[in-house]
């Protein structure tokens, strides 16, 4: 008889995350995936130092998991952003998009803001959790 060790199979790249939003443009819905650096997040958010955000980043670059996303996202259509270069977006439709992450909130349980309901949130995929 064959028993197979049936162990989890995690297809999520280690332990490292990259954080990428997707804004969509609430005038002519072009997407736009937007990668916040850790450098970014800590120096915004205070919760860790840039250096440290900056290690961080490397070893998901040299994981290759921006790279993926980026394919992902221009697979489908989207528009790669690095927050890091740029916060505020010009969409080619000439609206202007607000990339700041301090602006938006992580979990969309309502709206920001009334009157700003052009600059919609998807939060980043969650890690596939199968308990099988
Ligand atoms: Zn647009």
């Amino acid at each position: 008889m064959l028993t197979e060790d049936s162990g989890p199979t995690t297809m999520s790249p280690g332990g490292t995350m990259a954080l990428v939003l997707t804004f969509p443009c609430g005038r002519c819905g072009k997407r736009y995936s937007v990668y916040y650096p850790k450098a970014l997040l800590y120096e915004l958010s205070g919760t860790g130092t840039k250096e440290q955000g900056e290690r961080e980043d490397e070893a998901e670059l040299r994981s290759g998991a921006i790279e993926a996303a980026r394919n992902r996202a221009i697979a489908s259509g989207n528009v790669w952003v690095n927050a890091a270069e740029q916060q505020m977006l010009t969409c080619t439709c000439g609206k202007a998009l607000d990339l700041n992450i301090l602006h938006h909130p992580r979990i969309p349980q309502s709206r920001p803001s009334p009157g700003r309901r052009e600059v919609g949130l998807i939060p980043f995929p969650e890690p596939p959790s199968k308990t099988s």
